[in-house]
């Protein structure tokens, strides 16, 4: 059995990390494309661009807001146009997949600056592609990850905490669905099954999740820098996206992928709707209380849904929690890496099984809260 495990080149993170961005954008190549979504267009790039354009010839190009196959097409032209030797992406997570596919196509050195960590797309190799509508449309696999991804911690602080949390339901998942496949001898996105340094890097990040989560979010939301943020901004970023690449997706992901067939989760965040995938997962695969009090706590003191009211689902009918449960168990999905039995019915228990759980835990603290007035 043959094993692999997928790195982006190099990751550099800390707080004032962009003052790095010019130094390491010109290792890549002299002439660079810049693509850019609106925000960091406007308030993080005007001040970087005079030591960037001392570093690399640039041209700034910015995000169309959908990763289409249109817009990849018309960027892979401006890179064309002007024979740039690397492709760097500030943003978010469809920001960074686009240009991930447009230096692939290239053929050239791709960098990624995150500036949200709800997503970990930065360090992977996946591009997932939607319509112009913004419906999911395939995941691409890239022939090669990114050669750089620079986060600036501080850039994160400054960011809506929702996506902090969002990023950290994704980063939750990470181990239960690795694990998951190391007992099934289940495949990774390479194909092959993961090897030690995945399972070990997924552990990583769902205990550091697990132990600094709520303190990140805290520091995220007073907008600055602790230690704790730090380490849970590599978690979102780093081992998440390592840990989901080389340690392989199994229920979690596919109940996410189910999840959006039902239009009241819209307004949600891809990590808001994992986590919950996640704790359907806990019922599905059977897992002890000690496990069910952890993620459930976790997943309480982050703000992410722990019932289906709160994913938007209020009031949601059998039959269409089973449409959920049915797209969920497509047999492309991730889903069949679960060492466990699974079909529609079992996932549709679960996801039951799961809103039932996080009500009763919903009400248990409302009742204790009420009686310690
Ligand atoms: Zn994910």
């Amino acid at each position: 059995m043959i094993s692999a495990t997928l790195f982006p080149g190099r990751y550099v993170q800390g707080s004032g990390a962009l003052s790095r961005l010019g130094k390491e954008l010109a290792r890549l190549g002299a002439r660079h494309i810049l693509i850019s979504s609106p925000f960091p267009l406007e308030r993080l790039l005007p001040p970087l661009l005079p030591e960037l354009e001392q570093a690399v010839t640039l041209r700034v190009e910015r995000f169309g807001g959908e990763c289409t196959d249109q817009e990849i097409e018309r960027l892979l032209a401006t890179v064309q146009d002007f024979q740039a030797e690397a492709v760097t992406a500030m943003g978010g997570g469809k920001t960074l997949d686009a240009a991930k596919a447009v230096a692939a196509r290239a053929g050239i050195p791709a960098a990624m600056v995150p500036t949200i960590a709800s997503t970990d797309a930065p360090c992977s190799s996946v591009c997932i592609i939607y319509s112009p509508e913004g419906i999911f449309q395939r995941a691409d696999l890239l022939p090669r990850n990114p050669d750089l991804v620079l986060v600036d911690t501080e850039v994160m602080a400054q960011a809506p905490a929702r996506f902090l949390a969002s990023g950290m339901g994704d980063a939750l998942a990470t181990w239960f669905e690795a694990e998951s496949c190391r007992i099934s001898r289940g495949r990774n996105i390479a194909g092959d099954v993961g090897s030690m340094t995945a399972h070990a890097l997924a552990r990583l990040c769902y205990e550091t999740v697990r132990d600094w989560g709520p303190s990140a979010l805290t520091a995220c939301e007073a907008g600055v820098v602790t230690s704790a943020l730090e380490r849970v901004v590599e978690a979102n970023t780093l081992l998440s996206g390592l840990g989901f690449e080389s340690g392989g997706l199994a229920a979690a992901h596919s109940i996410h992928n189910g999840l959006t067939a039902l239009p009241g989760v819209r307004g949600l965040y891809h990590g808001e709707k994992v986590a919950f995938g996640v704790l359907a997962s806990l019922f599905l695969t059977d897992k002890p209380l000690a496990i069910m009090d952890e993620v459930y706590g976790v997943c309480g003191a982050l703000g992410l849904p722990t019932t289906l009211a709160a994913l938007g689902l209020d009031g949601v009918s059998d039959a269409e929690l089973l449409r959920v449960a049915e797209k969920a168990c497509a047999p492309e999905e991730s889903i069949h890496n679960e060492p466990v039995d699974i079909s529609p019915r079992l996932v549709l228990s679960a996801l039951k099984a799961a809103d039932a759980e996080g009500r009763r835990r919903n009400r248990h603290c409302t009742e204790w809260s009420s009686s310690k007035k």
